[in-house]
């Protein structure tokens, strides 16, 4: 073991050792690269190979720095290889960060909303990354009020000029767009999307490795030393480098000044076998992603093979894929009475980073060791906009960087030592208030 001896390091594996995601089963490849072994040396070392980490290792190796990235699994093991494949607009927290900066909402985030959008549209196409990517997203109404707000968001946005199509839906043309009469109306929005992640994460690896980044898998980083040259510490190896940037999400507790500012919470997905074109025709013939409002939220769309892919909040913390398929076929029957008895090929979870104000936690440990986490659901737009923020930092260009970090997070003493019941009593909280 190189540099640490004096400490006893550990980590320990989250439970979910596999992932059993049907994202897995059909990634376009099983990646491979060597665990970190020996005495290295970067200019930035990355830990965690998920869309943050992986993001900013691309932007820097397409900037010509020396990047390794560390991943303690595989590339894309994470949140960001599990998710719903949403590519929704916005950046959660944006209501407490304008009013914590005195600055106008609008102003502030206009086109930061949608910049993560760029980001993917742009390496997908200049690395020709086959991810299904698809255009075309349906924010649904469950409640009066989310109409009010569809509505406020639809006129924000054509007062903005948005450059995709947008519409209000009345409750018949949302039933005869998406076969179900549960939703009072929806916002179509031809700008939102949605993707196979796994494969946009693993592109991305491929794209930073041929620009020159280099990538460890099954490398779990024990330690990090700080100094001058701060050194990140595995099993086997060790990378030394000018800056490190923390990429581990809801994933990691490598520093203590990260304990306690944001919770992990589980969210969890099945996937359909494969629909008959009749069903597809009557469920989602324009295959648009969708998404209900609520905190403890349902999203679903179809898979490029046309499963449904539905996901969902349950208050649960296991990985039994018996339970998962039973909570999630329930929610999916009350849409689709007719999918009740469909069969269920993959049921998976994964691991939300929440902050309490629900801003991504931008920051600096020392002044060369960054993080960003905490995106809540919308982490595939934007950890894309994060890595690009991060890489600026760490190439001196510090204002955006600067101007997310000022927002303090809010700490919540022991939270990290009673993460579970804390987020099951959240998840009740914002059920009740769902329902009001
Ligand atoms: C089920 C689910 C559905 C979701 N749906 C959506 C959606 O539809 N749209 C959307 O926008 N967002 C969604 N999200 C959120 C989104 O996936 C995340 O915000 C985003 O992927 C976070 O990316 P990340 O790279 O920061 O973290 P992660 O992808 O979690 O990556 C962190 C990585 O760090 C690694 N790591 C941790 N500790 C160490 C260590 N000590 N050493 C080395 N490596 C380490 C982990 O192994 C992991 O690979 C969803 C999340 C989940 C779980």
């Amino acid at each position: 073991m190189l540099g640490a001896s004096k400490k006893t390091l550990s980590f320990t594996m989250h439970p979910e050792e596999h992932t059993g995601s049907y994202y897995a089963a059909t990634a376009n490849e099983v990646t491979n690269f060597q665990p970190l072994q020996g005495e290295q040396r970067a200019d930035v070392c990355v830990i965690g190979a998920g869309f943050t980490g992986i993001s900013t290792a691309l932007h820097l190796a397409e900037r010509g720095f020396n990047v390794h990235a560390v991943e303690a699994s595989k590339v894309g093991w994470g949140a960001s290889g599990r998710n719903g494949g949403q590519v929704i607009g916005g950046i959660s927290g944006e209501k407490h960060i304008a009013k914590k900066l005195g600055r106008d909402q609008e102003e502030l985030f206009g086109e930061l909303r949608w910049a993560g959008h760029d980001i993917i549209r742009e390496r997908v196409s200049r690395y020709d990354i086959q991810c299904d990517l698809k255009w075309g997203y349906l924010d649904v109404a469950i409640k009066q009020r989310h109409l009010r707000d569809f509505q406020a968001d639809y006129e924000k946005l054509q007062k903005a000029g948005f450059p995709h199509e947008v519409r209000m839906l009345s409750r018949e043309e949302t039933r005869e767009t998406i076969g179900t009469d549960a939703y009072l109306g929806a916002l179509l929005n031809m700008g939102n999307g949605h993707l196979h992640p796994l494969n946009l994460c693993i592109g991305e690896a491929n794209a930073a490795v041929s620009q020159g980044a280099t990538v460890y898998e099954q490398s779990p980083v024990l330690d990090i030393v700080r100094g001058s040259k701060p050194k990140v510490i595995t099993q086997q190896g060790s990378v030394s480098a000018d800056a490190i940037v923390i990429a581990g999400n809801a994933y990691h507790s490598l520093a203590r000044e990260l304990r306690g500012i944001m919770f992990p919470v589980r969210s969890f997905i099945i996937a359909t076998e494969p629909l008959s074109d009749d069903i597809v025709e009557t469920i989602n013939p324009q295959d648009l992603a969708i998404c209900d409002p609520n905190f403890v939220l349902k999203y679903y769309r179809l898979s490029a093979d046309k499963r449904l892919l539905f996901g969902g909040r349950i208050n649960y913390f296991g990985e039994e894929p018996h339970y998962i398929r039973a909570k999630l076929r329930k929610k999916m029957s009350q849409i689709y009475p007719t999918l009740a008895d469909v069969r269920i090929d993959y049921a998976w979870g994964g691991t939300i980073g929440v902050p309490i104000n629900r801003a991504p936690q931008f920051g600096r440990i020392t002044p060369n060791i960054f993080y960003c986490q905490g995106y809540s659901g919308h982490g595939v737009n934007v950890t894309h906009l994060a890595g690009q923020i991060l890489a600026d930092a760490v190439a001196g260009t510090i204002e955006r960087f600067d101007l997310f970090a000022g927002v303090k997070p809010i700490i919540v003493p022991g939270a990290h030592v009673l993460g579970k019941p804390m987020v099951a009593l959240g998840i009740l909280y914002y059920q009740i208030k769902d329902r009001l």
